[in-house]
Order: C-alpha cells, then sequence, then structure tokens
C-alpha cells in the first residue's frame, strides 16, 4: 500500500485493488464475487470471521471481494485510509453525513451551491431529523467563519467544484476553519476527480463521489464512494453494516473496469473542454462562458493555489445571448453528437438544461439568485475529438 501511495495516479489506477491470491491462482483482475455469503474450513475460522478477530468475507452486506478491491483503489486514488461504496452517489453522501453527525452536534453547515439532490438530502431527509441546516457561500471565508460561530455545525458540506457554475472552494482553507470548530469536513469530489483535488490531503474528513460520473466514465453503472481518514473508518463502515448501502459486485466490477482508464480519459477530457470553452468564449451567439480556465473567474486564485497546471475540469457552463426555454430547446434539439441527457463525467461528449433538469425544483426566484439564467446550458465534454465537438456546437448555435 505503501509503495503503491509513492506512484503516479495513472499507475496506481491500474494496479491497487487487484490480484488478490485466490487459491493456487491470481486473476490478473478482480473476478465478479456474485455471492451473498461466504463460508471456512471450520466453524471456528467463521466465527472469527464474523467477530471481525480475522480478516475476511462473511456476508456481502458487510463486505464483498468485488467490492473490496474498488474500495482499496477508490483509497489510493483520494489518499485515504478506507473506503465504502455505495449503490449510489446520493447514498454516499448520505453516508458521510451521517457518520460525520453520529457523534457531534446535529448541525451542518453547507455550501449554497451544491448538487440539487443534496440539498434535497439535507433539507428534505436530514432537517426532519433534527439536523440543523444552514447554506453558506464557501468560497467567501468570512461569510463561513460567521455561519460556523452562529450554527455550531458538526458537519460542513461542500463540493470542490460546483455545479453549474463552476465555483472553485478553497478546500484547504475550509478545511482549517472545520478543525478549528470541531467539525467534519464532507467534500463532494465528483466533479474536480483525483486527478485534480485529493480533499483529504487538503484536510477533508471525507470525500464523496458518485461514481457514476468521470470515476466511472462509460454510463453503464450507478455508484457512489465514501473514503475517509483512520479517524472515521470503524464508524463508517459499522453503520454500513446497519444500513446496508452498499454497491452490488457486478457494479464494482463495472466501477472499477471504468477507473483503470479515468486518469487518461480525464486528462483528455480537460484538454478538450479547453478547446471547447475558449471557442465558446469567442462565439458571437455566446454571452458567458463558466469555466475555471478563464482568466476572470471568480476564484482564480484558488485555482491557481489547488488545481495541477493545465488541468480545469472537463464541465463548461454557458450562456446563450438573448436565450429563453425556446431558444434552448431549438439550439440543444439541434445537436447531433452531444448527448441531450442529464449526468455527466461520461467517454461522450453530454449537454443538459439546468432550469429542467438539476435545479428544476428550485424556484425562479431562487435560481436568479443563484445566478442560474434561462439562457445557461451545461456541458460535460467527452473523449471525442475536440473538432467534431465543435462542429455540432457551432452547427446547433448557428440553428438556434
Ligand atoms: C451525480 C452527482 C451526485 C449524485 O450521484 P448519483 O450517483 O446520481 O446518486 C452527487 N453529487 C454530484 C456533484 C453529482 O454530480
Amino acid at each position: 500500500m505503501e509503495k503503491e501511495i509513492a506512484l503516479r495516479i495513472h499507475t496506481r489506477a491500474v494496479h491497487a485493488g487487484d490480484r488478490k491470491k485466490a487459491g493456487p491462482h491470481i486473476p490478473v483482475t478482480t473476478p465478479i464475487h456474485a455471492a451473498s455469503s461466504f463460508f471456512y474450513e471450520s466453524m471456528e475460522q467463521l466465527d472469527r470471521v464474523f467477530g471481525q478477530q480475522e480478516k475476511g468475507f462473511s456476508y456481502s452486506r458487510y463486505e464483498n471481494p468485488s467490492t473490496a478491491a474498488l474500495e482499496e483503489l477508490v483509497t489510493v486514488l483520494e489518499g485515504g485510509q478506507g473506503a465504502l461504496a455505495c449503490a449510489s452517489g446520493m447514498a454516499a453522501i448520505q453516508m458521510a453525513v451521517v457518520t460525520a453527525l453520529a457523534d457531534r452536534p446535529k448541525s451542518v453547515v453547507a455550501a449554497n451551491a451544491l448538487y440539487g439532490a443534496t440539498v434535497s438530502l439535507l433539507l428534505n431527509v436530514l432537517e426532519p431529523t433534527g439536523v440543523s441546516v444552514r447554506f453558506v457561500d464557501v468560497c467567501n471565508l468570512d461569510a463561513l467563519r460567521t455561519g460556523v460561530v452562529e450554527a455550531r455545525p458538526g458537519c460542513i458540506v461542500i463540493e470542490t467544484v460546483s455545479n453549474p457554475l463552476l465555483r472553485v472552494a478553497p478546500v484547504d482553507r475550509v478545511a482549517e476553519i472545520a478543525r478549528e470548530a470541531g467539525a467534519a469536513l464532507v467534500v463532494d469530489n465528483t466533479f474536480a476527480t483525483p486527478l485534480i483535488a485529493r480533499p483529504l490531503e487538503l484536510g477533508a474528513h471525507f470525500t464523496v463521489h458518485s461514481l457514476t460520473k468521470y470515476l466511472a466514465g462509460h454510463g453503464d453503472v450507478l455508484g457512489g464512494v465514501v473514503v475517509t481518514d483512520e479517524a472515521h473508518l470503524e464508524s463508517l463502515r459499522t453503520l454500513s453494516r446497519a444500513i446496508g448501502p452498499v454497491l452490488g459486485p457486478f457494479e464494482s466490477y463495472l466501477a472499477m473496469r471504468g477507473i483503470k482508464t479515468f486518469p487518461l480519459r480525464m486528462e483528455r477530457q480537460c484538454a478538450n473542454a479547453c478547446r471547447v470553452a475558449s471557442w465558446l468564449q469567442a462565439h458571437p451567439r455566446v454571452e458567458h462562458v463558466y469555466f475555471p480556465a478563464v482568466a476572470e473567474h471568480p476564484d482564480a486564485a484558488t485555482i491557481r493555489r489547488l488545481f495541477p497546471a493545465n488541468l480545469y475540469g472537463a464541465v463548461v457552463s454557458f450562456e446563450l445571448k438573448q436565450a429563453g426555454r425556446e431558444e434552448i430547446f431549438r439550439f440543444m434539439d439541434a445537436l447531433q453528437l452531444v448527448v441531450r441527457a442529464t449526468s455527466l463525467g461520461d467517454v461522450h461528449s453530454m449537454m443538459l438544461y439546468p432550469v429542467m433538469s438539476s435545479h428544476r425544483e428550485v424556484s425562479p426566484k431562487h435560481r436568479e439568485r443563484m445566478g442560474i439564467r434561462d439562457s445557461l446550458v451545461r456541458l460535460s465534454v467527452g473523449i471525442e475529438a475536440p473538432e467534431d465537438i465543435i462542429h455540432d456546437l457551432d452547427q446547433a448555435l448557428a440553428r438556434q
């Protein structure tokens, strides 16, 4: 494990978690272990495994070899001490927050620009159980400090890169504030991925991913993962044994297969996104481009401090000039290559209309305050030839 930490991410992605001895042979990739339970030569040994005195598998809600391999892989990629793979990104976020709050005050301070379902989880699931929730602008550290003093949170929830306006949180500074306040920091790292940021190394206590997006990357599997530090690992896994949010062995296999090429895909997607973003910036029909590489980005200093050179993520959001729902629908209907669908991070480029999908439930007034206009679209740039993505956008913009 220690040797693996020193390796580059491209190397870790294809080695970590795999090639466990399975009898006389060693499979080169982890098989799909479709067994719900496991037994041993003797009852004595099964008893030790159940009692967790001996490492081993007993029941797949507790641990499954295919899922454990995936968890080891993601732990190594994120530089954590252990992980829990879940059936969805949302299940992973819930597990992180519930674990964080287990022995802390039942109060959450959350970024005011969060994935829509995370807002619902906080307000519609956790708040009714007695957890107080307050939203603040986490890119404004004074506002965050005030929020923390007033709310005395047990947990702070942020995203490395926000959706869909791509604000970048100063994760290291937020982590300092969290630690001073005794709160656990949960970071949704789905948009940034461990190629760009590893929040645990910046002081976070939990990193969460929707595996569905860049990590698995092929649009064929739903999953999530929580990676955590030594201090929270046991309580995370104990809660999971009771709640059972786990990812199955088939999905674990697919996610792991996807992750092997994730650094390659992500590099290509980031490079493509840079090209698409600068092309869009020069297009006469485009009003505004939201992308971490643009010079006037409000978090430019944070991006320079935290992001590696030339990697800015692969989501580009932009507004069309004088466009409302009708013009956006015409533009999106004219796309021939870019897939009109929700989700992001797949090998193919995808576009969604936040007003219709991710922020549908948010009132128009609240949306306006968040800066999410009717003229805004979000593009997840894929691994295609960038000329072809640009050509498709160009012909669709001509019809808008
Ligand atoms: C998609 C997504 C989630 C939820 O993940 P699911 O796998 O759909 O449950 C959470 N956070 C972010 C930033 C996402 O993009």
